[in-house]
This record gives C-alpha cells, sequence and structure tokens, in this order.
C-alpha cells in the first residue's frame, strides 16, 4: 500500500472521528474501505476484491440485482407509510407469517432490529402486566434505552435496567441437549426467583437464537425447552430473537424451530431487506391485540412501500436461489474445513457451527481463551482480503458469518488463508 494510499484513509478516519464522535469504532487495525459490493465480494477503491465472511446483513448477496430493482422501481413509484392501504406490506407479513410456526400470525413493522425488540418488549409487558425481563449475560439486543438496558455486552458502564436479570449463556458439557437444556433452565428459574424477590413479575425471556454475543452457540439442538417453560409457567412471554438466525443462516429458515420451541412474539432484522432498513415483530394474534386495544402504533419508515418491497424480494431470493438449502449444504463444509484445521492446530479450539454462521475458539499455548491471537487472526485475514471478526465473553471466538451465497470454493479460500495466517502468526 503506497503513501499516498494510506494517507486517504488516514484523512477519512480523522474526519469521521471529528464529524461521527467517539461511539462509532471501526474494524480492524488497518480500517477497510469499501467502494462496491457485489455478491460475496466487496473491493477496496483500487478495485481489490476482498472475501465478505462477515456480513450477515447482505444476505443473498451485495447489490443482488433483484433486490436492487425492487428497491429502485418501487423509489420510483410510491413511497408513503402504513396509514394508507398498500399491497406490498400485507403480501411480505403474509409470506413471512407462513414461513413460521404457529401460533404466530401477524406482523408489525419497524425499521431496525432494536425497535423490534423494543416493541416485542412493550407488547410483552402490556400483555402480562409484568415487567421483568431476562436475557444471557453477554446478550446484544440493540441501541433504544429500554434495550441496551437488556443489551449486557455494551459494558458495565451501560446499566441495566432494574426489571432486567441476566442468566449464564448456555454450556455445552458434551452430556446432550436435555441436560444443557436444564442447566440453562436453572438460571432463569433463578433469575425468575430473584425477580419474584424483589417484587418484579417476569414479562419475557428474550434469546437471541443463536446467542451470537454470547459466544455463538448453535447446539446440541433441543437445549432452550427446559428454559422457555420455566418463562412461561412463571407467567412471561418467551421472545426468539431472530436478527441474527433468521432467514436461512443456520441451514433452516429459522433458528428457534431447531429446538423445538414455539415462541410468542420473534423479532426480525438485519438481513430481512438485503441492506434496506426493515424489520418488524411477528406474534400470537392474542398479544398483538391485546397490545393493540391499549395502544397505538405507528411508524413513520416502518413497513413503507419501499421496505416491503426489499424484504419481499429478499425472500423470494431466498426460495428461487435455493439459499437455505445452500446455507446447509456449504456450512456442512465450512464446518468440516474448519474443524480439520482445529484438529491440525492447538491454537484453535471448539468449533461451533450450524449453517453459514460459525464461531471457533482461538486458545493461547496452555488452552485458555486468547482474544489478542485472536484479533491478530482477525487482522491476519484482512491482510489476506478475507473479513471476519471475533466475539465472545472473551473476544477469543473467530465469527464467520458470511452472505448466504457464499460458496464451496470461497470455503476453501478462508480455509487456506486461516491456515496461513496461524502459520505465519506461529513463526
Ligand atoms: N438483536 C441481535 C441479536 C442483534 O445482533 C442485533 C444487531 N447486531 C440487534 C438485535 C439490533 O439490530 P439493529 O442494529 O438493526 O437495531
Amino acid at each position: 500500500m503506497s503513501d499516498h494510499q494510506d494517507s486517504v484513509d488516514t484523512a477519512l478516519i480523522e474526519r469521521r472521528r471529528r464529524l461521527l464522535g467517539a461511539s462509532y469504532r471501526l474494524f480492524y487495525r488497518q480500517p477497510f474501505h469499501p467502494v462496491r459490493g457485489e455478491g460475496v465480494w466487496l473491493f477496496d477503491r483500487h478495485g481489490t476484491p476482498h472475501l465478505d465472511a462477515y456480513n450477515n446483513v447482505a444476505c443473498v448477496g451485495h447489490c443482488h440485482p433483484r433486490v436492487v430493482e425492487a428497491i429502485a422501481t418501487q423509489a420510483a413509484t410510491l413511497n408513503t407509510h402504513t396509514r394508507y392501504l398498500h399491497e406490498t406490506i400485507l403480501d411480505c407479513a403474509q409470506r413471512l407469517i407462513d414461513s413460521l410456526p404457529p401460533p404466530l400470525e401477524q406482523m408489525v413493522f419497524t425499521c431496525s432490529g432494536s425497535e423490534a425488540n423494543d416493541l416485542a418488549v412493550r407488547m410483552a409487558r402490556a400483555f402480562t402486566g409484568g415487567d421483568g425481563l431476562i436475557v444471557t449475560e453477554l446478550a446484544y439486543h440493540g441501541v433504544t434505552q429500554s434495550i441496551a438496558e437488556a443489551s449486557p455486552s455494551l459494558g458495565s458502564k451501560v446499566r441495566l435496567g432494574q426489571a432486567v436479570r441476566t442468566v449464564p449463556a448456555p454450556v455445552d458439557l458434551g452430556d446432550g441437549a436435555a441436560a444443557m437444556g436444564t442447566r440453562f433452565a436453572a438460571g432463569v428459574q433463578a433469575a425468575i426467583d430473584d425477580l419474584a424477590a424483589h417484587g418484579i413479575r417476569p414479562a419475557a425471556l428474550l434469546l437471541d437464537s443463536v446467542f451470537s454475543s454470547d459466544g455463538i452457540i448453535t447446539g446440541p439442538r433441543g437445549f432452550l425447552g427446559p428454559a422457555v417453560d420455566a418463562i412461561r409457567r412463571a407467567g412471561g412471554l418467551y421472545i426468539a430473537d431472530e436478527v441474527q438466525a433468521g432467514l436461512g443462516r443456520t441451514g433452516v429458515m429459522w433458528g428457534f424451530p431447531r429446538h423445538d420451541v414455539s415462541a410468542d412474539l420473534v423479532t426480525l432484522g438485519k438481513p430481512l431487506g438485503n441492506g434496506h432498513p426493515v424489520a418488524g415483530v411477528v406474534g400470537r394474534r392474542d398479544v398483538m391485540d391485546h397490545f393493540g386495544e391499549t395502544s397505538r402504533y405507528f411508524n413513520t419508515f416502518g413497513g413503507n412501500p419501499v421496505a416491503c418491497a426489499a424484504a419481499l424480494a429478499v425472500q423470494s431470493v431466498i426460495a428461487e436461489e435455493g439459499l437455505v438449502e445452500h446455507a446447509a449444504t456449504v456450512g456442512g463444509k465450512l464446518h468440516v474445513a474448519l474443524n480439520q484445521l482445529a484438529d491440525a492446530h492447538p491454537r484453535l479450539g471448539e468449533v461451533r457451527s450450524a449453517g453459514l454462521l460459525a464461531g471457533v475458539e482461538v486458545l493461547d499455548p496452555a488452552g485458555s481463551p486468547d482474544a489478542a491471537f485472536a484479533q491478530a487472526l482477525v487482522d491476519a485475514l484482512r491482510e489476506r482480503h478475507i473479513l471476519i471478526s471475533a466475539t465472545g465473553p472473551h473476544g477469543n471466538v473467530l465469527k464467520i458469518r458470511p452472505p448466504l451465497v457464499f460458496g464451496p470454493e470461497h470455503v476453501e479460500s478462508l480455509g487456506g488463508a486461516l491456515a496461513a495466517s496461524l502459520a505465519a502468526l506461529a513463526d
């Protein structure tokens, strides 16, 4: 990279800091500056392709022509709001509801996953008459006041709400889904008991179906049942946050049914518009009816014709290109490739994956979590033009979560680059 190129990005970083302030963070030791996207590729301003193994928002691939066309056509025709009649919002809601298991029957649109979770919690509180909200120890559910207060991954300086309780994330000790489920449910029950001791009735258990910020916990399938039973016994609802897991990510359409549970409310976001802001809550009719009787809901941009055209196009592309099955097949290859690497390399530990979501533990020579080495690997891959990130309570879990159009050849490139990075860093 020439001095001139460096100075362009350095100026951009300085300008960003000055104009956008301190709360924004950049990825990578050497920040990345893409100017164009296509499929699984992001191109920098020199035209160099970078393999995107990180961005789940562009689920059908960056700038998918069908989605771009749907957005452009609708934007050129009409873009209003949900106080007028329009077919597209209904077609979009219908398609999503049809793809979800009962008893989910109605949908309300928002612009972001945060808003969807905020609204779902309001609905749960209105329906149950309780306030208590239970989340995992390192959960992330979004940025609104009430949801930031239930997102401990934002750090200890962001205070948890008074009615929020955290529970340890599910721990797989290799003793099967039932034992794992019992352990996790014991934490949920303890939180319910603690809420009761403080005179707080539970409203909801809110869980990311793949526990992404808790380090990516994808299996064994079936471990959620006892926790969901516990919250319902206590009079609370189960809100499945599908912002990460939804729309085919795990090799099946939705994440929570992998655990053979039903949800009272489901929140959707990120991949739904392939980058266009569209999100929402799908829920039980009685819960939604109750909310509607006590409160009016209007979200200026939520569910507008352009947003719904984007979401509808995304669903069509997923179906027509067979991307859910594709995620399962290619995800299987990814799992094998990562496990082979982990077997061969002592600095890699457990591989946890479902479909095209994978977490790989990075360890120090003594076998303890090693966040610094994980970060070094993330940066080494970036220098090899492959984009991933790291997550988890210790920051040592490589997070691999590419667009669903990622192919076997991309798995090979990623595996090769990871092996080369491990070798280079070990020297
Ligand atoms: N829930 C989960 C599980 C998420 O990962 C995120 C975003 N990272 C959100 C909710 C919030 O979504 P948004 O950024 O669209 O508000």
